[in-house]
């Protein structure tokens, strides 16, 4: 391999050291292993590789739908909280892994059509005051917001119960912090212009 190749393939790994969602939103052990998806070798979070696959899903036809059914606020709104009521059930009720993973892609599509509900609301008070449309705005604002700092902090709680039952949890490096540590120093060194900057 010629020297440019290995500087190429350095570079990539350091971008993947600082590369925020490397950390699968769950540490990297073992006791994790059902939350992330092996790509190339490398751990990515199972959770966010299927919400964005229906964003993605969701940034294609939405839009299409909203035109040629000539879609209103209220039918956007009712199909948001619709394909959002699937995350509260799958977090609740425990289905198996493929079900849960079916309602991340089934929220990425929802968190597109959360938008279109809004931008549709806030068309429809282009044309005149609407009572209903603002209240819709409001009401998917707050549901948005309240629904991810409650399900961030109830995750974080559930990975916390996880290591405290965890025979390594008094490890100074655990099995599954080692690779948090490696990010941080990794981190730093970018900052610093050092070893792993990409100059
Ligand atoms: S304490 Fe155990 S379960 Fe928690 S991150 Fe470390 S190795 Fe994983």
């Amino acid at each position: 391999m010629s020297k440019k190749e290995q500087r190429s393939k350095l570079k990539k790994q350091e971008r993947w050291l600082v590369y925020p969602y490397r950390l699968a939103h769950h540490p990297l052990c073992s006791k994790f292993e059902d939350h992330v998806y092996r790509i190339k070798g490398y751990k990515v979070c199972r959770g966010c590789v299927n919400l964005y696959s229906g964003f993605l899903v969701g940034i294609v036809i939405v839009p299409m739908l909203a035109v040629f059914l000539n879609i209103n606020f209220w039918i956007a709104f009712v199909a948001t909280n619709v394909l959002f009521l699937f995350t509260p059930l799958s977090v609740f009720l425990h289905p198996p892994r493929i079900i849960k993973d079916l309602t991340r892609f089934l929220l990425g599509i929802a968190m597109v059509t959360c938008l279109a509900t809004i931008i549709i609301s806030i068309v429809e008070l282009t044309k005149g005051i609407n009572g209903w449309a603002l209240a819709v705005i409001f009401i998917t604002i707050a549901i948005y917001v309240t629904s991810r700092r409650y399900f961030t902090r109830l995750r974080d709680r559930r990975n916390e119960q996880v290591c405290r039952k965890c025979e390594q949890f008094y490890h100074p490096r655990c099995e599954g912090l080692v690779s948090g540590i490696d990010r941080a120093i990794a981190l730093e060194s970018h900052e610093k212009g050092d070893a792993f900057s990409e100059q």
